[in-house]
């Protein structure tokens, strides 16, 4: 990539593809691979990141809430997209744009059959979530008998997924836990499978249950984290690669006195003369506040320089003191060298809730290597 000069998050669809691939080695040939681009692909673009995982062949995608399913329709994408979330007001447009929904509440299923049958539906594809132990959201096993009966009396949809989610797939401290909701699971859907003429297919894995539990791949999985490049599992960090890079500039330095303050509130004080640099990037774009006085920090000609003072909302200072740089060079927010769930760790966040403020203000640039 040629040397930004704006603020700029960075895409590596190379990286996407490598990723893609990799949790595609990890996966019996017979298991689906479904996406998960909610929340505008964690922080990047979903439009961008959805195309590309269609070329790559995905099998399936996934959204929170049905607006997220309709920008990727608009957008042409024709991958059967899952809405984990989907909020009843919204069951008819879900319903138009060949949206599939997560149902997992009899209040949502009757609401959903209603609104189906109303739009002359038939078999209209739906996926029942359950819930193993996450209490999250999710039908629960005693709830079975009562499911089955609501679906045997009607044609308007038909139960083509159940899933449920895994609460620690990555905490192999909680083992036994994870291990007790696969078997929830199973029973589960033994139980709804033997009573429904049609044989629901299964998913429940999220990219650390791809890793630590290759047993649990069913007939499909669902990636967001790794798709993106970040592992929850450090061992494995190395078989993925970060796809975004989020770089800005420095807009001006100043040299500043023993005594002077920096930004808001004087909440800087220097202690000695010292150089800073103003970059264009704030908590409007998704640097939250936490990272200021000292938290967090950027990369200028490969070395550290900690943000000093409040984030403003539009930019930050950094301290560039004994580092040889000039007005114009790049600041490396994250990217290959500091990366994001580093940064996030300064102040007990993790890659995803980073990731996922980046602004739509901040520029999107795509390149492949
Ligand atoms: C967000 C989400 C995922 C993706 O989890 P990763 O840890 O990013 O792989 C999978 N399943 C559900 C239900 C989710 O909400």
């Amino acid at each position: 990539m040629p040397k930004t000069t704006e603020t700029v998050l960075e895409l590596n669809l190379t990286a996407l593809g490598d990723n893609y691939r990799y949790l595609k080695s990890r996966i019996k040939d017979t298991t689906k691979l479904l996406g998960v681009v909610k929340a505008f692909a964690y922080g990047s673009d979903s439009v961008i990141i959805a195309k590309e995982l269609e070329a790559l062949g995905i099998d399936y995608l996934a959204v929170a809430y049905v607006n997220e399913g309709v920008v990727l329709r608009d957008a042409g994408i024709k991958t059967p997209i899952l809405v984990l979330h989907p909020q009843s007001e919204n069951f008819e447009i879900l319903i138009d744009r060949c949206l599939e929904p997560s149902l997992y509440s009899e209040r949502v299923l009757q609401r959903f059959i209603k609104v189906a049958s109303k739009k002359k539906q038939v078999n209209y594809p739906v996926h029942l979530k359950f819930n193993t132990g996450l209490n999250r959201l999710g039908f629960n096993e005693s709830e079975v008998n009562k499911i089955v009966s609501e679906l045997n009396a009607t044609s308007t949809i038909k139960v083509i997924y159940l899933f449920s989610h895994l609460a620690a797939s990555e905490d192999l401290t909680e083992k036994d836990f994870s291990e007790s909701q696969i078997s929830t699971f199973k029973t589960i859907a033994k139980n709804i499978s033997n009573k429904l003429s049609d044989q629901p297919k299964l998913h429940m894995s999220n990219t650390s249950g791809i890793l630590n539990y290759p047993d649990a791949q069913f007939d499909m999985v669902r990636s967001g984290i790794g798709l993106y490049g970040f592992s929850n599992i450090p061992e494995e960090q190395k078989n993925f690669t970060p796809i975004a890079s989020l770089k800005s500039v420095i807009s001006q330095i100043h040299t500043v006195k023993k005594g002077d303050s920096v930004g808001y509130n004087r909440a800087f004080k220097s202690g000695g003369a010292i150089v800073t640099a103003t970059i264009p990037i704030g908590h409007a774009d998704g640097i939250s506040r936490a990272y200021g006085n000292g938290k967090g920090w950027v990369m200028v000609q490969g070395v550290k320089a900690p943000i000093i003072g409040n984030v403003c909302m539009d930019m930050m200072m950094i301290n560039i003191t004994g580092i040889v740089c000039k007005e114009g060079d790049e600041a490396i927010i994250f990217g290959k060298q500091n990366k994001a769930d580093t940064l996030a760790e300064n102040i007990e966040s993790i890659s995803y809730e980073l990731l996922t403020a980046i602004s739509q203000r901040v520029k999107r640039v795509v390149y492949r290597k």
